[in-house]
């Protein structure tokens, strides 16, 4: 953690950075070099490096998220002064923050005409190829071990995905291919089903830079041509998540305190409750509404939730518990492996009603609806939540209609019962939009 940086990496995260260093470092002594990893203000560290090493250029990628930003374009002047050649570059985003704006010059907050704006420019450019060799210097500086970054002693973090996801450069190539031979065909029908593997799951690899957007744009163009008209719609389908990826980059550097004010002030005025109780209750997966905690509970296995699924978890939050959204972004950013700010902001707004192009605020998940339209089995449901696993399908997405005496036998040896609902939806329903009224009604006065 760095001075200054109000958003550390989260515990997920930390899990996954350790793994990827381990493979970048791989990958750099394939090509004569390898990876130096050291603690402490960033500054400090590479003036410390440049000294020992004598290099005269120090290279990097942009990054746009507002503290980190700021201080990489302190540290490039700073260099610069210092008589270092000093250069960053865009890898992560299709397009440079800030080239895609309305015809007056002003930044776009709805997305399909930054879609269009986006189309209208020049197609990304392919990526480079890695170089073949890299340059050493004439002694390796010393480096700490890669998983420094998960922490040490009672900090150390005891989490385990390996069982679901391979970081670094050859597992997002190989999450790519699957994707591209079995899921881009039918990516626009089930990608909204989190029963099915519909989606690629590239996200943490996308967020982590081991891919990039430009890298997959192109592979998933190059894919499509290949498999002819039946993968066009899901080539576009496809490349329009690519650009709300970019759209929460370019908006969060336009406004950059969004990542914890709603971009919409009206908000600011929004009655929001703090129950830590029913706050609780959520992060453990213990609503009582079996898709909300199915959600939760992939999230603290797996490190990862599907979209469908995260905007449920968000909307019950928010809405039926009228809880901040911060809370639940701050909760998303500690536990995904793809935490990313630009999209967790974007995704949290645009479900509290508060954001850019964001779901308006009277339209609430019925997170049971939700279930039997895209978990329409229950399969989704039971793998995450195992006291449901043999209760009938009839009653799979609202077990407490089936009343208490099922909810009863849902406990076995080692498991609680699996609780009745924290809030009545219908209810919750209710205040939520009364609560929504009396703020617009704040807001006039
Ligand atoms: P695919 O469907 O295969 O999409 C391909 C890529 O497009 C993704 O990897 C992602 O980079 C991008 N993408 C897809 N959907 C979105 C979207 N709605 N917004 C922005 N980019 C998108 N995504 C993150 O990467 N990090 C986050 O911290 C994050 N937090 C979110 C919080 C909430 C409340 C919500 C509703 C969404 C959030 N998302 C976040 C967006 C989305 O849920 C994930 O990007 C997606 O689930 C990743 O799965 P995938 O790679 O299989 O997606």
């Amino acid at each position: 953690r760095e001075k200054g940086d109000s958003w550390p990496i989260g515990r997920a995260g930390r899990w996954w950075l350790a793994r990827s260093l381990a493979c970048l470092d791989r990958r750099l002594r394939d090509l004569g070099s390898r990876l130096i990893v050291r603690k402490g203000a960033t500054l400090t560290v590479l003036r410390a490096l440049i000294a020992e090493t004598r290099a005269e250029a120090v290279c990097g990628n942009l990054r746009y998220e507002p503290d980190v930003g700021a201080r990489d374009g302190e540290i490039e002047r700073t260099l610069s002064a210092d008589g270092c050649q000093a250069a960053a570059f865009n890898a992560s985003l299709l397009f440079e923050p800030g080239t895609v704006l309305s015809r007056v010059g002003r930044p776009l907050t709805v997305f399909t005409p930054f879609y269009k704006q986006c189309a209208a420019q020049d197609e990304p450019a392919p990526p480079e190829a890695a170089p073949a060799r890299m340059p050493r210097p004439r002694a390796w500086p010393k480096s700490l071990p890669f998983d420094v970054v998960e922490g040490s002693g009672r900090k150390r973090e005891t989490h385990d995905f390996s069982q679901f996801w391979t970081p670094g450069e050859r597992g997002a190539a190989a999450a790519m291919e699957r994707f591209l031979e079995r899921g881009l065909i039918d990516y626009p029908t089930q990608r909204d089903r989190p029963d099915l593997v519909g989606t690629s799951r590239l996200s943490p690899h996308l967020h982590w830079g081991e891919i990039g957007p430009r890298q997959l744009w192109h592979a998933v163009r190059d894919a499509a041509d290949a498999m002819g008209k039946r993968a066009l719609a899901g080539c576009d389908a496809y490349l329009r998540q690519l650009v709300w990826r970019e759209f929460a980059h370019h908006l969060l550097c336009h406004f950059p305190r969004t990542d914890d004010e709603p971009l919409r002030a009206e908000f600011e005025k929004f009655p929001w409750r703090i129950n830590r109780k029913a706050l609780a209750a959520w992060r453990e997966g213990r609503t009582g509404y079996p898709l909300v905690d199915a959600g939760m509970r992939e999230l603290a296995r797996t490190g990862w939730m599907h979209n469908r699924v995260r905007m449920v978890v968000a909307s019950f939050l928010v809405k039926d518990l009228r809880i901040p959204w911060q809370e639940g972004a701050r909760w998303f950013w500690d536990n995904l492996v793809d935490a990313d700010l630009a999209n967790n902001t974007l995704g949290w707004q645009w479900v509290a009603g508060c954001g850019a192009d964001a779901a308006p605020f009277f339209r609430i998940f019925n997170p049971a609806r939700q279930g039997e339209r895209f978990d329409p089995q229950g399969d989704y449901i039971r793998r995450f939540v195992p006291e449901l696993a043999e209760v009938p399908d009839r009653w799979i997405h609202a077990p407490f209609k089936a009343g208490p005496a099922l909810l009863a036998d849902t406990a076995s040896k080692g498991t609680r019962a699996y609780p009745a609902p924290v809030v009545d939806h219908e209810v919750a329903r209710r205040r939520a939009l009364d609560a929504f009224a009396s703020m617009r009604r704040k807001g006039r006065s």
